[in-house]
């Protein structure tokens, strides 16, 4: 498509306010609107970035190209479909759904009417794993630890969905091979949802890859470490640094290890995340984490859940 892109944000709570500051600087696009059942955080947000603000998102359907729904999970699927099926392409938060069926609702709808759909699966865009990515290849043992504060928000789901799915999704994308049996453990602490989880997933590949996400930890930790044959490769997602040792064959002798800190052009996420969806609707491509990726991250954190 050419000429502007008309643009939303649905919920502009903790998260959306961050879709609206991005995209109301974002080159070729007009935030048009803001909706949040909240009258007076709509308004706020709205003068802030300055644009309309509305309280139903019915009243938007007819002014947008695209929108980007950060509303709760459970009303994912309520806010997002009427769009879909409107012809309005979709970026919406992880996790795409509250479960599989209303999830598979959002992706039938896209592919039925071939709109775009997105999934909002901010850690893929982080530059630290765009850089690490590639160098992963053949993985035989992948450790990831996602450690954070408890957040006040987000507790109508379990850290699975909220948190570890961040990770899982990494792991559908960097190991080519089904997941073919799963050990998990989970503890209630704060919540009387899963609040620590931890998941041992076996890979046909063979490769293991053993997940820790908690939501109530004193430490901040979000890092991968993948094992592979001749190398290892280690991003600190916060931090947005990546490491690369690799072994390096002597004559007659041990291997040495060598390799260190490679670089990474820092940015934020979400802002890399919001352009990719914005080029992909301009050009048609498909997004970077589409519907359907979210969907499989989706249907791995429920098969975690269900193995505790
Ligand atoms: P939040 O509660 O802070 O904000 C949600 C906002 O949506 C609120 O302002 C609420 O009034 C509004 N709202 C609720 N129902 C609505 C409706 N039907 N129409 C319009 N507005 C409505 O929640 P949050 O922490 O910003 O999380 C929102 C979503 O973003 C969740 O799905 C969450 O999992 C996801 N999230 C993703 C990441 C990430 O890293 N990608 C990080 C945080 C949250």
């Amino acid at each position: 498509m050419t000429g502007r892109l008309r643009v939303a944000v649905i919920g502009v709570g903790h998260l959306g306010q961050h879709h609206a500051r991005l995209l109301s600087t974002m080159d070729g696009v007009d935030l048009v609107a803001v909706v949040d059942r909240e009258p007076t955080r709509a308004k706020a947000i709205a003068e802030k970035y300055g644009t309309a603000a509305f309280t139903e998102a019915s009243d938007v359907i007819d002014r947008v190209d695209a929108v980007s729904v950060a509303t709760p999970t459970v009303t994912h699927v309520e806010v997002a479909l009427p769009f879909i099926e409107a012809g309005v392409a979709a970026l919406v938060e992880k996790p795409l759904a509250a479960g599989l069926d209303e999830a598979d609702r959002l992706v039938d709808a896209a592919a039925g009417r071939g709109v775009l759909l997105a999934t909002g699966h901010t850690e893929r865009f982080n530059p630290a794993v765009a850089v690490a990515l590639p160098l992963v290849s053949g993985p035989r043992f992948i450790e990831i630890h996602r450690l954070g504060a408890f957040p006040e928000r987000s507790l109508d789901i379990d850290v699975i969905f909220d948190l570890m799915i961040h990770d899982l999704d990494v792991l559908l994308a960097t190991v080519a091979s089904p997941v073919v049996s799963i050990e998990a453990v989970g503890v209630n602490v704060l919540t009387p949802r899963i609040d620590i989880a931890n998941a041992r997933l076996r890979f046909e590949s063979g490769c293991i890859a053993n997940v820790t996400a908690s939501r109530i930890s004193r430490d901040r930790v979000r890092r991968a470490r993948f094992f592979q044959k001749d190398s290892y490769v280690s991003v600190d997602y916060a931090a947005q640094e990546v490491e690369v040792y690799s072994l390096v064959p002597q004559n007659g002798g041990r291997p040495v290890i060598h390799g260190g800190r490679v670089e990474v052009a820092t940015d934020e996420p979400l802002r890399r995340e919001l352009s990719d969806f914005v080029e992909a609707v301009r050009t048609g491509r498909p997004a970077g984490v589409t519907g359907r990726d979210g969907r499989m991250a989706l249907s791995l954190a429920t098969r975690v859940a269900e193995a505790m």
